[in-house]
């Protein structure tokens, strides 16, 4: 165990660590919806992506589940890489850190260097990233932005390809869970 990971632990429980995790990210969270035309609540994406890390891990990870539950706080809500260190740790942070994309880099660039960080983040990152395009492509096939077109549907599945193709997790359950959808692209 790391010296974060102690610190977590003296002070809370796993239990209680994961769901103030999830508290706080239903509150950051609190105002937004998927893009999709069922527009879930945005916490549905982040308890997904946390069930599905929690579920391909073959030992217990508390801080990489409660980093899944976090991913998306510091691109989409403001939150601070400090103000995850204080309240998470930075083992926890470091993991949200490695998930963010560069938001004052045009979407192009960030879309391109998505798939050139790929091999390079932890391999712990790797499955919180593996998992969020899962949760993407089950939205887009579940529930689909009303304005895109099969094309466009066809380039995000590809796009995620190019990003999973790139990392070196061995996450078997997850690797095939992303390929059994991918393969649906060819229905668009
Ligand atoms: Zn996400």
């Amino acid at each position: 165990m790391s010296e974060i990971e102690v610190q977590v632990a003296a002070n809370l429980r796993p239990d209680q660590a994961v769901l103030k995790a999830a508290h706080f990210a239903a509150q950051k969270h609190a105002g937004q919806r998927r893009k999709g035309t069922e527009a879930e609540p945005y916490i549905n994406h982040l308890l997904e992506v946390a069930e599905l890390v929690a579920s391909a891990l073959a030992e217990p990870d508390t801080n990489l589940v409660i980093a899944a539950l976090l991913h998306d706080t510091v691109e989409d809500t403001g939150v601070t890489k400090e103000v995850l260190v204080e309240t998470f740790g930075s083992d926890v942070a470091d993991l949200v850190m490695e998930v963010t994309d560069d938001k004052s880099l045009p979407k192009a660039e960030r879309k391109r260097l998505q798939i050139v960080h790929a091999s390079q983040i932890s391999v712990r990152a790797q499955v919180i990233k593996l998992a969020d395009k899962i949760s993407n492509l089950r939205g887009i096939l579940a529930s689909p932005p009303a304005d895109w077109s099969g094309e466009r549907k066809r380039e995000y599945f590809e796009w995620a390809k190019q990003v999973v193709d790139g990392l070196s997790t061995h996450n078997e359950m997850l690797k095939a869970e992303f390929e059994r959808l991918h393969e649906k692209a060819g229905t668009f």
